[in-house]
């Protein structure tokens, strides 16, 4: 067995209006085309397909499942020429994720990560290479809800299990 901390992040909001629910309702369909799923994803969600978010959602959503930070996605954007900043990079994964196509997973506080998967699930944090892994079991529980404040309602509950090399 891994050693395993487990760090909950456990979101209260007053309105249960989850990003991820709302776009999920009208999501296009997917024709196999990344430039033109973009354009479509990007559309429905109401953001104007500019040259630099077509740009940088084909980098992110062309290649299936990713978790990046804004870090990795703008080296990547860097290494295909696609002329941006780090804070557009920034505003840019903070539009998709406001439009709920993008889902944010805190670790550490300091580090987040942008998941492209927006579905109901947890992580494996491993803490040798910094990576995100999704843990399989989306009906993973917790075993006992914590009691919330009056006139507060759980919106989701993100699970971040933390692994590092056995010693
Ligand atoms: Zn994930």
């Amino acid at each position: 067995m891994p050693d395993v901390e487990i760090s909950l992040n456990a979101s209260i909001s007053d309105d249960a209006a989850d990003p991820a629910a709302r776009a999920g309702g009208h999501q296009p369909a997917l024709t196999g085309c990344p430039w033109h799923d973009v354009n479509e994803m990007l559309q429905a969600a109401g953001l104007r397909p500019t040259r630099q978010r077509m740009a940088l959602g084909w980098l992110l959503f062309g290649k299936g499942a990713r978790h990046l930070t804004a870090e990795m996605l703008y080296e990547e954007a860097t290494l295909a020429k696609v002329p941006v900043s780090l804070a557009t990079v920034y505003n840019t994964l903070n539009q998709l994720t406001d439009a709920g196509l993008l889902r944010q997973v805190s670790v550490d506080g300091t580090k987040t990560y942008f998941d492209t998967n927006v579905t109901t699930h947890h992580h494996f944090y491993l803490e040798n290479s910094h990576e995100l892994v999704d843990i399989p079991d989306p009906h993973l529980v917790l075993h006992k809800m914590p009691d919330v404040p009056e006139g507060y309602e759980i919106a989701r509950v993100d699970m971040v299990v933390r692994l590092r090399k056995k010693r």
